[in-house]
């Protein structure tokens, strides 16, 4: 990879405030999803390294929780700072190994440093409650404690903000972690841990580890001493985790799958719905938890909304994410090129039109092209599943209860988006839609500021804003007796 600070490359998984020896061999190769060069070799670790990264995480921990705030603070700001100095290399590391464009991922290295920053702040504000004696003498006072050692497992689609948006309440609230990044991305990773070390965070107290997933999984699962799973990723895989997590009954968030639906009424500003749809759709080549899965658009402006939608996503550049003019990297694997095409042919031989798109880029490799399929209906696994490639199918409807029933009919409750400019709709629509977040007259709703978490099989927890803190810790009262005198 050809970075300036080539510190922030490192192969080895970090434990304890070391980064572990090779091990015997045991490598995996990462390669450039663009191209399928190969990057570089990470060491895989088994069960006795992830056993002493636990053990570490516990020392560091309870020195960690005593830490006052203040310095706790100052720490995650350094790390801050530090994830601003080396934006541009950081993000080349994630568009070497993800694909997505060099725009993206410096957005991306913003996004999570800022949840970095914004814990950083809400490490101060962990504040308690006291409680009206229940009796004359009595007085009950609430301290919020962080939960401990915290299993932290991310996916591949954001390697880099994934684990900072974990990294911030985790850190901030008194926690120590033992995190897993995906296998496709782990430099992204282990560059946060090395910055993190750099930030002066003690050794033991944030440890990365490459390492086989059933492995690492049940040794975290199994470990009493772990407390807490965050996990973000598909919602087979969370399901599967949280049913293991019950042996320890350990505290679980999950940021599991979505299906968006983005709905535009005929009252709409439909520029602004047809940019908005855009964005939600095709950013990091569809590969994102909270992309337009369902475009639903009411009959009476469909043919117009097509016609400007085709019109704009014809400008989209496909190529390699390390040139500037690229709007649009490659699929991550062969995994999502088949599925991506599955859906695709699905989606035709139930009677949806190729509009635009609808087969592997010219490019080849992993490359797919921007997709439109109009006349889309419900019997196609394009409006059941979450597609994860860039391909956007577009659904006509008659009325606001028929689009909210059908937006509804599915197990996912990640993102939701509308544009409309009636006031009294733009209420009644937001509270109905069963789902975490709800994007009005927008495609991008994701801020540190905000609680972003699904509801139904999309997961449970929030990350961001003053309510992420309340996932890392747990509530104690005392009650204190005898103050009468
Ligand atoms: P995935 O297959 O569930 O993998 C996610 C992570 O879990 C990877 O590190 C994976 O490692 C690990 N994993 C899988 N099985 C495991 C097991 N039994 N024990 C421990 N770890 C295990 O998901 P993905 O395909 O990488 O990510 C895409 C999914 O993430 C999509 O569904 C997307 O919607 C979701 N996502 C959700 C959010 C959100 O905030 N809600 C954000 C981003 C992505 P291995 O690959 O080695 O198995």
């Amino acid at each position: 990879m050809e970075i300036i600070n080539k510190n922030l490359i490192k192969h080895q998984s970090y434990i304890d405030g070391e980064w572990l020896e090779m091990l015997d061999g045991s490598t995996t190769s990462i390669y450039n999803p663009a191209n399928q060069e190969k990057i570089g070799d990470v060491s895989s670790c088994g069960i006795k390294e992830i056993n002493k990264a636990i053990e570490a995480a516990c020392i560091a921990q309870k020195k960690w929780a005593k830490v006052p705030s203040k310095e706790k603070s100052e720490a995650l700001n350094r790390l801050y700072l530090l994830m601003l100095e080396n934006q541009e290399d950081l993000a080349k590391i994630i568009t070497y190994e993800q694909g997505k464009p060099l725009l993206e991922s410096r957005g991306e290295i913003l996004y999570g440093a800022a949840y970095i920053q914004w814990f950083a702040e809400e490490a101060k504000r962990i504040y308690g409650d006291i409680i009206p004696g229940h009796m004359s003498d009595r007085r009950t006072v609430v301290i919020k404690q962080p939960i401990g050692v915290v299993g932290c497992i991310t996916p591949w689609n954001f390697p880099s903000a994934m684990l900072a948006r974990k990294m911030g309440p985790a850190l901030a609230s008194g926690c120590a972690m033992v995190c897993k990044p995906a296998p496709q991305t782990p430099y992204s990773a282990l560059a946060l841990a090395y910055l993190s070390k750099e930030a002066g965070l003690p050794k033991g107290l944030f440890n990365v580890i490459i390492s086989d997933a059933e492995i690492f999984g049940s040794a975290i699962l199994k470990s009493s001493a772990v407390r807490k799973l965050t996990f973000t990723g598909s919602t087979a895989t969370g399901k599967k985790l949280l049913k293991a997590s019950a042996d320890t009954v350990k505290r679980v968030s999950l940021e599991l799958g979505g299906h968006a639906p983005f709905i535009v009424f005929d009252d709409a500003d439909l520029e602004s719905a047809i940019d908005g749809a855009i964005a939600a759709k095709y950013r990091n080549s569809g590969q994102t938890c909270v992309c337009a899965n369902r475009i639903y658009v009411q009959s009476k402006i469909y043919e117009k909304f097509c016609e400007g939608f085709i019109e704009k996503v014809k400008l989209i550049k496909t190529g390699n994410g390390l040139d500037d003019d690229t709007d649009q990297g490659p699929l991550i694997d062969e995994n999502a090129l088949i599925k991506t095409k599955k859906h695709v042919s699905n989606a035709t031989e139930l009677g949806g039109l190729i509009a635009l798109g609808g087969k592997t880029h010219k490019l080849g490799g992993l490359f797919f092209e921007p997709t439109i399929i109009k006349n889309s209906n419900d019997k196609m696994l394009v409006a059941n599943e979450e597609t994860f490639g860039p391909v956007a199918p577009i659904f006509a409807f008659e009325t606001e209860r028929e689009v909210i029933q059908r937006a509804n009919n599915s197990p996912y409750g990640l993102a939701s988006y509308f544009y409309t400019r009636d006031l009294a709709k733009s209420w009644r629509v937001s509270e109905e839609l069963e789902y975490g977040m709800v994007g009005l007259n927008t495609g991008i709703i994701s801020s540190e500021m905000a609680p972003f978490g699904g509801i139904k099989e999309s997961g449970m927890g929030r990350e961001g804003s003053k309510y992420g803190m309340d996932d890392y810790l747990e509530i104690k009262y005392i009650s204190i007796a005898g103050v009468d005198d």
